[in-house]
């Protein structure tokens, strides 16, 4: 080595040195402050009705299970006289809220409700659910799913997780304020669809609809999305609160060969077949770069407020580490998920004899689109991947990512301090959402929209959605009460 590559090399080696002394003394210094302001929550921010321990939305949810209000995709086989058996339930349920806060709906199933607060000068806050649930596959399941079987401190039944315990926790705080004679701080309304399981077209699309037709914007709009989660990633010993600010979009992709087919006996290489596993291959072995959005940023920098030290220079110094951590989340299934479009296959064809070779072929691919990501940026990179001009690609079904919420704004101090009087150990972050809520249809009638289920739970009861065995825990369904009693007198 020459005396001059002698002095590059440490000069070289020094700022690298100089370089991790900065970034470890400003992780230690934002690890610091966090830590102070974490300490300096104080009794009275403590949640008013954090005693609260009525059995009464524990025995009404365990009714609501009963009700099987399945939707499908194609609403003419959804049964809806059990939506209005439902409906009945709830009315007898909680009698009070049906007399004094119904709100004229004007689309079929769906149920709102308007509760008029003290000051009427800002804007409303909108709560919404959704009454539908998924199917259930009986064998699989140690209970019946549509009876509601309490059990060891836990409420086993379809909806007893997604979501019919918001609906009943939701109308619970509404029956509470009114038999106490106690209003809102601002008007509160609440919105109960019909079909979020399979759509949304005529449960939150038509909701959405009337309120703009109406004139009526919203402060906050709060839907199901994420929960307060345990164990949610390795050293990190605090419970997590993920509040969804965005969700992926959803797209469908039909790719499609179409050449001479003949006998098995005397092939002619490649088949249609071959040529549409060979696209499939290349796309699963090359998926689409990743991208940190905006919300991922954020549970990044969150998490490494309190992670160990290591992680933490990691997640607090984004700036000179992202493509460490875009390495790191690519090599999980979970957190690769979390910053790029995927594209799944999920279907294909061949011929329908054991003897024929398919004339065509076609492959279904399943992608959830990034924010930021469209249908065209995707088919673009499809078609770049495979190189094969000869196999067709359509569009068969696709909804678009939806914005992202800010969360600079009041309403999000609030929600995170409700949050934070309910779950007090938990660390409150913005997240994206890889499946779809309800919430996405009301971008037109407001600005602040935020999905967070008020439950706290590991990953193995977050497992338990839409999956057999689905269960609640009791302590749950009073935090679920709690928080939107508390979150509807201070916001
Ligand atoms: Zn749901």
């Amino acid at each position: 080595m020459g005396a001059m590559n002698l002095i590059l090399f440490l000069t070289l080696l020094l700022i690298i040195v100089l370089i991790l002394i900065i970034i470890s003394i400003r992780t230690l210094t934002i690890q610091r402050k966090f830590k102070k302001q974490a300490n300096s929550v104080t009794k009275e921010q403590s949640n008013k009705y954090i005693n609260y321990d009525s059995e009464e939305p524990i025995n009404i949810l365990t009714g609501a299970i009963k009700y099987k209000t399945i939707s499908y995709k194609d609403p003419s086989l959804t049964d809806w006289k059990e939506f209005d058996k439902f409906h009945d339930y709830l009315k007898e349920s909680f009698p009070l809220t049906f007399e004094k806060l119904s709100y004229p709906c004007d689309s079929p199933n769906n149920l709102i409700f308007k509760f008029e607060g003290q000051d009427k000068s800002v804007k409303p806050l909108l709560l919404i659910a959704h009454q539908d649930v998924v199917p259930a596959n009986e064998a699989g399941w140690d209970t019946p799913p549509f009876e509601g079987i309490k059990k060891d401190g836990y409420l086993y039944g379809r909806g007893s997780f997604d979501v019919k315990i918001l609906v009943i926790s939701i109308l619970q705080s509404f029956e509470e304020l009114l038999r106490k004679n106690e209003k809102p701080a601002r008007t509160v309304f609440s919105a109960f669809g019909c079909d979020e399981e399979s759509s949304g077209d005529n449960g939150a699309t038509k909701i959405s609809e009337q309120f703009e037709k109406e004139g009526i914007n919203f402060e906050m709009v709060l839907d199901e999305g994420g929960a307060v989660a345990e164990d949610y990633i390795k050293g990190i010993d605090k419970p997590i609160t993920a509040i969804g600010i965005a969700e992926k979009g959803y797209l469908d992709l039909k790719l499609t060969r179409v050449k001479n087919g003949g006998h098995s006996s005397t092939p002619n290489f490649p088949t249609a077949m071959g040529e549409i596993a060979s696209a499939i291959e290349k796309i699963e072995k090359n998926q689409m770069k990743p991208r940190i959005t905006k919300p991922i940023k954020d549970l990044i920098h969150n998490l490494g407020l309190s992670a160990p030290f290591g992680m933490g220079v990691l997640f607090l110094n984004q700036g000179l580490t992202s493509p460490i951590i875009k390495k790191a989340f690519s090599g999980g299934q979970t957190t690769s998920a979390l910053i790029r479009t995927t594209i799944t296959p999920t279907m294909m064809s061949g011929s329908n004899a054991a003897n024929i070779i398919a004339k065509e072929s076609w492959a279904l691919l399943n992608c959830r689109v990034l924010p930021g990501d469209s249908d065209e940026v995707i088919i673009k990179y499809i078609k770049k991947i495979i190189n094969n001009d000869n196999i067709k690609i359509t569009v068969v079904n696709y909804k678009e990512p939806s914005p992202i919420s800010t969360i600079n704004t009041e309403a999000w101090n609030t929600l995170k301090n409700t949050i934070k009087r309910t779950f007090p150990d938990s660390i409150t972050t913005s997240f994206l959402m890889m499946g779809g809520t309800d919430a996405k249809h009301y971008h037109n009638v407001c600005d602040n929209i935020y999905r967070f289920e008020p439950c706290q739970m590991n990953q193995s009861e977050i497992a338990k959605m839409h999956n057999d065995n689905e269960r609640m825990s009791f302590d749950n369904i009073h935090n679920a009460t709690k928080f939107y009693l508390d979150l509807i007198t201070t916001f």
